[in-house]
C-alpha cells in the first residue's frame, strides 16, 4: 500500500477511535509516523508535540489493547500526548517498516510483540533489520495464548480438536493475523503437534478475527488472552487450553495445553516498545523511564490481571534487557519456522 493512502488510513482510525492525551482527545493530529517533528527531540524538552505510538495491528486487538493500557500513563509521565495509529498488515510487518523508516526523534515508537523476531525467518525482502533498525526502550508484558473455536465448534476438548481436524483437514478454517503474527506461530506449532495441515485464515489483527470466531465465520485460532479472556468468560467462544506451562488466575478453569495432551504446543508472546534507530539516547532514556512508571501503574496492573497477564518486572522494562530477549528470541524463531518450513514470500 502506498504510504499516503495508509496515513490517511491511519488517520481516519485515529478519528474513530481516539487519542490518549492527558489534557483533552484530539484526532489525526499525529500525522504520519515520524512525518511531523519539528526537531525538539534531541533537546530536554522532549516531548514538546504529540507521540504517535504505531501499533501494527487492527484496532481492538491484543496488541491494541496493550498499548492503550501504557500509553495514558506513559503520557502523564512524559508530560505529552501519545496518539495511537494502527499501521496494520503482512503479520505486523508493515507498521514495523513505517516506524524504521521514522525520522529518528522519539515522536514516532513502535508497540509490537514476538512477531518482531519471527519476521526476519518468513519474509525475503523486509526493508528492516529488527536488531539494527531500531532502538529498544524496553520489554512490556508476556501474554499466554488461548486456542478458542465458534462457539458451535463440534470438538469438546483438545484432545477432540485434534482427531476432529485431521478427520476434518480440507474443511477446517484456522484464522490469524498473518504470516509471522503471533496466532500463525500458535497455528503452526498446533498444526505441528497434531501433525496436520490446515487452511488458514488471514486478517489484519485478531480483533477482526474474534469477531468473525464469535459470529462463526472462521472456526478456530490461537490468541492471546489480552484478546479472548472476555469472550471466554461470556462463553461466546469455546476455550480449549492456555498455551503456557501453569494456568491462568483469571481463567482458571481452562487447561494448559500439558494437561491437555499437547505440551510441546507452548508459546507465550513478548511484547515491547521500539523507537528508530539513531534516536538521542535521552529521549530513549525518557521513555524506557515512563515505561516503567506506567507498569509500576495500579490501574495498568489491575487491568493486565484481568485479562490474564502482568508487566514484566522493572528490570525488564529497559533497552538491555529488551535486546537480549529479542537476540535470544531470532535465534529461537529462526530454527522453529526453518524446521516448518514456512515461508511469507
Ligand atoms: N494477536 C495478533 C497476533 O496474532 C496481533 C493483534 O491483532 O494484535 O499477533
Amino acid at each position: 500500500m502506498r504510504t499516503t493512502s495508509r496515513y490517511r488510513a491511519a488517520a481516519r482510525m485515529i478519528a474513530a477511535i481516539g487519542v490518549v492525551s492527558l489534557v483533552a482527545a484530539c484526532s489525526g493530529s499525529g500525522g504520519a509516523p515520524g512525518g511531523g517533528a519539528t526537531g525538539g527531540a534531541a533537546t530536554g524538552g522532549y516531548p514538546d508535540q504529540n507521540i504517535t505510538f504505531v501499533v501494527p495491528f487492527s484496532a481492538g486487538g491484543p496488541t491494541d489493547t496493550v498499548t492503550r493500557m501504557i500509553a495514558e500513563p506513559m503520557a502523564a509521565k512524559l508530560g505529552g500526548k501519545i496518539v495511537v495509529q494502527n499501521v496494520e498488515g503482512a503479520g505486523g510487518t508493515v507498521g514495523a517498516g513505517e516506524v524504521a523508516r521514522a525520522e529518528p526523534d522519539g515522536y514516532t515508537v513502535l508497540m509490537h510483540h514476538i512477531g518482531m523476531s519471527t519476521a526476519p525467518a518468513l519474509y525475503q525482502n523486509l526493508g528492516y533489520k529488527p536488531l539494527e533498525s531500531f532502538e529498544m526502550v524496553g520489554l512490556v508484558t508476556e501474554v499466554p495464548m488461548t486456542i478458542v473455536a465458534r462457539k458451535d465448534f463440534e470438538p469438546a476438548t483438545l484432545q477432540d480438536l485434534v482427531t476432529y481436524v485431521k478427520a476434518n483437514a480440507n474443511k477446517v478454517t484456522l484464522a490469524n493475523a498473518g504470516i509471522g503474527a503471533a496466532s500463525h506461530l500458535c497455528g503452526l506449532l498446533f498444526q505441528t503437534a497434531a501433525g496436520v495441515k490446515l487452511q488458514e485464515v488471514p486478517y489484519e489483527g485478531t480483533g477482526p478475527a474474534l469477531t468473525d470466531l464469535v459470529g462463526g465465520q472462521v472456526d478456530f485460532m490461537c490468541d492471546q488472552t489480552t484478546n479472548t479472556s472476555g469472550q471466554i468468560s461470556a462463553g461466546e467462544v469455546k476455550a480449549y487450553a492456555v498455551t503456557t506451562p501453569e494456568r491462568v488466575k483469571s481463567l482458571p478453569d481452562l487447561p494448559t495445553t500439558t494437561e491437555a495432551g499437547l505440551p510441546k504446543l507452548q508459546v507465550s508472546v513478548w511484547h515491547g516498545l521500539y523507537v528508530p534507530k539513531g534516536t538521542p539516547q535521552e529521549v530513549v532514556q525518557k521513555l524506557t523511564e515512563a515505561l516503567k512508571v506506567a507498569l509500576a501503574d495500579q490501574k495498568v496492573i489491575d487491568q493486565m490481571a484481568k485479562l490474564g497477564t502482568a508487566p514484566v518486572p522493572a528490570e525488564d522494562a529497559t533497552p538491555q534487557a529488551h535486546r537480549a530477549k529479542l537476540e535470544e528470541q531470532l535465534g529461537t524463531w529462526a530454527k522453529v519456522i526453518a524446521d516448518a518450513g514456512v515461508k511469507a514470500s
